[in-house]
């Protein structure tokens, strides 16, 4: 079910002072999907989110889920939280202590009184969805962080919502916990083709989770796009720096000819092959991806986008080595196979592709 809004503002006030936590957002959340919300801390994603699930009350705007508009200011509608068909995953895994598995599981369907033989095959068929047959009976609290974030969302999916929303649901696991979670999460979610909204802050969990992101910027969205055209094809400065570690290069365009726009930099002429709006003279920043630099050995000065240069620092991190490279006042920060032969305070050549640059409009 998709989920449309329009113009939707939400303010709050603390201290004499405003804060504009939504300024007229403008979203369309496709059907069936996984959406989701990236952004710094404070950008205003928990507030939308809250505002979808209407734990929250927009100042204006308008919420529509699937044909049912549930919030506008305009036409004076309010639906509350728990008629608007949502799961919800929280952060905190709000698993109550006190129950065992199926108890926990079981509480929507309780609430709605459905019947006993129905909310014993609805929750069996839940927990077999999630991996957890048999832990009926296990008090919540002996179960790992995985396991009870992996009963919350049983919870939020028993009663078969129309769209399920997560705010931050794995920063309480561990890194490896996390990483496995949130391949099953993926998993689920793809196979129950259901509407999800996920809120992180995490740029690794929106890009390896996500079939669309969107990143927010002080109660804006300023860019919407697969994980890999915001990765790789944003040219706003603010979302290819969120989103992953990168080189920022100031040139000014000096030509636009097919296949390349070429820029003259503080570290030389750089080829770029990815279009942008920008004409010569405009002022640019060149983006590059650490993981995009190669190092030379010997002497190169074939091809484009070759630059000479020292290694500043090298450290190896195990899958890589990471470090920096010096071309003349610009540092370049570099990853490369471990297996790379490089040492500190080396002088070695540098290359770039030009298709892996991207031109970010100052
Ligand atoms: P985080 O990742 O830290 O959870 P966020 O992007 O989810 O941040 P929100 O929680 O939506 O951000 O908050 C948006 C802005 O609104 C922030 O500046 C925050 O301080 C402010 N804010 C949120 N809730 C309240 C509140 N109840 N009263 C006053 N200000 C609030």
């Amino acid at each position: 079910m998709e989920i449309n809004i329009r113009r939707l503002s939400k303010n709050y006030y603390s201290e004499d002072k405003t804060i504009a936590a939504l300024a007229n957002v403008d979203l369309n959340i496709p059907a069936n999907r996984i959406f989701t919300l990236l952004g710094p801390s404070g950008c205003g994603k928990t507030t939308l989110l809250r505002c979808i699930v209407g734990l929250e009350i927009p100042d204006a705007g308008e919420i529509a889920i699937g044909d049912e508009i549930v919030f506008s200011t305009e036409k004076g509608i309010y639906v509350p939280s728990e008629k608007r068909g949502l799961g919800m995953v929280f952060q905190t895994y709000a698993i109550w202590p006190h129950m065992n598995v199926f108890d926990n599981v079981a509480y929507p369907l309780q609430t709605r009184n459905e019947p006993k033989e129905e909310i014993r095959r609805k929750v069996k068929k839940t927990l077999h969805f999630v991996q957890l047959d048999g832990f009926e009976n296990r008090p919540a609290t002996k179960l790992s962080g995985g396991q009870q974030q992996r009963v919350a969302l049983a919870r939020a999916l028993v009663a078969e919502p129309k769209v399920i929303l997560f705010d931050e649901p794995l920063s309480n696991l561990d890194a490896k916990l996390r990483e496995e979670t949130r391949k099953e999460l993926r998993s689920f979610l793809t196979k129950l083709k259901i509407t999800a909204v996920y809120v992180t802050h995490d740029r690794i969990e929106a890009l390896s989770l996500s079939d669309t992101v969107a990143v927010m910027k002080s109660g804006r969205i300023v860019e919407i796009g697969t994980p890999w055209e915001i990765y790789f094809d944003s040219d706003r400065r603010f979302v290819a720096d969120f989103i992953g570690r990168a080189n920022f290069v100031e040139g000014k365009v000096v030509t636009v000819e097919e296949p390349y726009t070429m820029i003259d930099s503080a570290i030389g002429a750089i080829a770029c092959e990815k279009k942008s709006g920008a004409s010569p003279g405009k002022a640019v920043t060149v983006c590059i991806r650490p993981e995009f630099i190669r190092v030379l050995k010997g002497d190169h000065t074939d091809g484009r986008n070759i630059f000479r240069g020292r290694v500043e620092s090298l450290v190896f991190v195990g899958d890589a080595y990471e470090g920096e490279i010096r071309v003349g006042e610009t540092l370049l920060i570099f990853r490369i196979e471990p297996t790379t032969a490089v040492r500190e305070g080396e002088e070695i050549a540098l290359r770039f592709d030009p298709r892996h640059c991207s031109i970010l409009l100052n």
